[in-house]
């Protein structure tokens, strides 16, 4: 899958916090998700495992567009 991914940052008052991430799957298709993810202040960076996302995006697309996924 490939995939270029655009953070939002919207943090919420909690330890773990929580990040609008906006995925873009070339070449038109946006996949929005709300997700726990680490985040370094120093490096103003968003850490996530791919993985994660990867099985999550697999696990809506099944339903809505499986060609996405390379199913069909
Ligand atoms: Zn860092």
């Amino acid at each position: 899958m490939c995939a270029k991914i655009f953070l939002t940052a919207i943090t919420q008052p909690h330890p773990v916090p929580k990040f609008s991430l906006v995925i873009h799957i070339e070449p038109q298709q946006l996949f929005l998700l709300n997700k726990q993810c680490k985040y370094c202040p120093s490096c103003d960076l968003i850490i996530t495992k791919k993985q994660e996302i990867e099985a999550l995006m697999a696990a809506a697309f099944i339903q809505t567009n499986p060609k996405i996924i390379g199913i069909i």
